[in-house]
């Protein structure tokens, strides 16, 4: 997840400061640079901005997919060959199986 440090971290959207009271999502890196969204991955945002940002299904849809895992790569494939196919990576898999025609 995102480093916040409240009353000083902005809302990734608003880009107001982050307060204490705030009810606060945050996302950790997983977009590259190049993407479109990146600067709003390993962030943090206002609950209420992300729910009004017009956006939010899209982004929650990519990190849901988490693009930036390739099942082939083979620091996974040996993850999985050592330690079994963990919790997390199931989930994507599992996503990616309902979802099978997203093209990040
Ligand atoms: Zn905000």
């Amino acid at each position: 997840m995102a480093l916040i440090i409240l009353d000083s971290t902005k809302c990734s959207l608003c880009k107001k400061v982050l307060k204490t009271e705030d009810t606060i999502v945050s996302w950790s890196a997983f977009l590259m640079p190049d993407h479109k969204f990146w600067k709003y991955s390993d962030s943090g945002m206002h609950k209420s901005c992300f729910e009004n940002w017009k956006h939010k299904k899209e982004f929650e849809y990519l990190y849901h997919y988490q693009p930036n895992i390739d099942f082939n790569s083979s620091h996974i494939k040996i993850m999985i060959e050592k330690y079994g196919i963990p919790d997390w990576l199931k989930e994507i898999q599992k996503f990616r199986k309902n979802h099978p025609k997203f093209n990040p």
